[in-house]
């Protein structure tokens, strides 16, 4: 049993490209980070773990005070640290 995998994906210049840096595969769901319901975790269990973590890397200082809970759990998770 497979589960199909969402990866997020960037928006501008590398508009398509999944943020985990994979290739794009047939089998596989691509949505724009911007775009996706990525605040539902019934949608985050979906996705790639490594666009997650690149995704909750990408906020920087100013915006983690105001990240949303599941980024901070996933910073946590990944040894990032608040900051
Ligand atoms: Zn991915």
């Amino acid at each position: 049993m497979s589960v199909k995998k969402t990866h997020l994906t960037l928006t501008g210049y590398y508009a398509g490209q999944p943020i985990c840096g994979g290739k794009r595969d047939e089998g596989e769901h691509y949505i724009h980070a911007a775009y996706s319901p990525i605040h539902k975790p019934s949608f985050r269990d979906t996705v790639c773990v490594e666009c997650l973590k690149v995704y909750a890397e990408s906020y920087d200082e100013d915006e983690l005070e105001t990240a949303p809970e599941w980024v901070m759990e996933f910073r946590k998770g990944f040894g990032l640290g608040p900051h």
